[in-house]
């Protein structure tokens, strides 16, 4: 049931199909983008990473652009929205991205005055770059003008600060407009914590580490009343936001330099393991371009792997 299916139609719009219970999941992209490999590794060596996924001559590695639509049967939901066309020229000559999630969302049949909730993990400009269109008078739009946005309060008071840090991550256009016009509902830990549902199905819980609030989105289609306790693991996802950016980073150690908290990520990571492995989670990762969807397994070392 929650075994993926290989990518239908243009496989380079649309990255990945599965049935998840009720619920419909198809990968939608926009595009690749290139990244410092250093520092989506961290502390790991260049010699142990490149093995996995080579670098380009000036240390580059690409990465992708993944955003989940979910269709419940009642409502069509977008998780994140890519790094979207707000890129000054210069930053789009950096990254080498290529703004195609109108054109992936075109492409599986999703048209954005259906979408009726966009969720962010955080507000990363690769993360919620689409949530807004900037056109070419300089305004800023919902890129789905009948959703309703969800992001947490924390990101965008920490975007607000403009920390040395970490400020070429925040763009405001991404979001202020959003939560001016009272589109974007704004979530906090309190109220995770007391009600983490967005609605049947869909909910979101805290993963802090990579930034100090950053959510992950577990996906629960309701069981049919007829199927039995006996039918195997109730079928669950969980797009996981940056604390497993890609297949290459399941290891616990194997860290991103950028993550505001370390050592928080590896006891996250952990802690997540401990659910997703027994109970045969579908584990959804944003920036693997090539391999959006997959369960986790431990080999016979102990250490989490792709399954099959
Ligand atoms: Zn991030």
């Amino acid at each position: 049931m929650q075994q993926p299916t290989p990518p239908l139609e243009d496989s380079s719009l649309v990255r990945a199909r599965a049935a998840l219970g009720e619920f419909e999941l198809t990968v939608c992209t926009d595009g690749t983008y290139l990244l410092d490999g250093g520092a989506m590794f961290g502390v790991v060596p260049k010699t142990l990473w490149q093995k996995r996924i080579p670098a380009d001559a000036e240390n580059r590695i690409k990465l992708g652009l993944n955003s989940v639509v979910v269709r419940t049967g009642r409502q069509t939901v977008l998780i994140e929205t890519g790094i979207g066309n707000k890129q000054s020229p210069k930053m789009q000559q950096i990254h080498q991205n290529q703004a195609l999630l109108p054109a992936s969302l075109a492409a599986a049949g999703v048209r954005p005055e259906e979408v009726d909730i966009v969720l962010n993990t955080h507000l990363h400009f690769d993360h919620c770059g689409w949530n807004t269109t900037l056109h070419s008078d300089g305004s800023v739009t919902p890129t789905f003008p009948n959703a309703r946005y969800f992001a947490h309060a924390g990101e965008v008071a920490h975007g607000h600060l403009q920390l040395e840090r970490d400020r070429v991550s925040y763009l405001s256009p991404n979001y202020d407009p959003l939560i001016d016009s009272g589109q974007m509902t704004l979530l906090d830990d309190a109220g995770i914590l007391a009600n983490p549902e967005i609605c049947p199905g869909i909910s979101v819980e805290l993963f802090p580490g990579h930034t100090a609030h950053m959510m992950g989105v577990h996906l629960e289609p309701p069981r049919a009343v007829e199927s039995r306790p006996s039918a195997g693991a109730a079928p669950h996802a969980c797009y996981i936001g940056d604390l497993l950016p890609t297949a290459h980073h399941l290891d616990v150690t194997w860290v991103m330099g950028y993550d505001l908290d370390p050592l928080r990520c590896i006891e996250e990571r952990k802690r997540f393991y401990a659910r997703a492995i027994p109970e045969e989670w579908l584990v959804l990762f944003t920036h693997d371009h090539d391999t959006p969807m997959a369960q986790v397994m431990l080999n016979d070392k102990g250490k989490p792997v792709v399954k099959g």
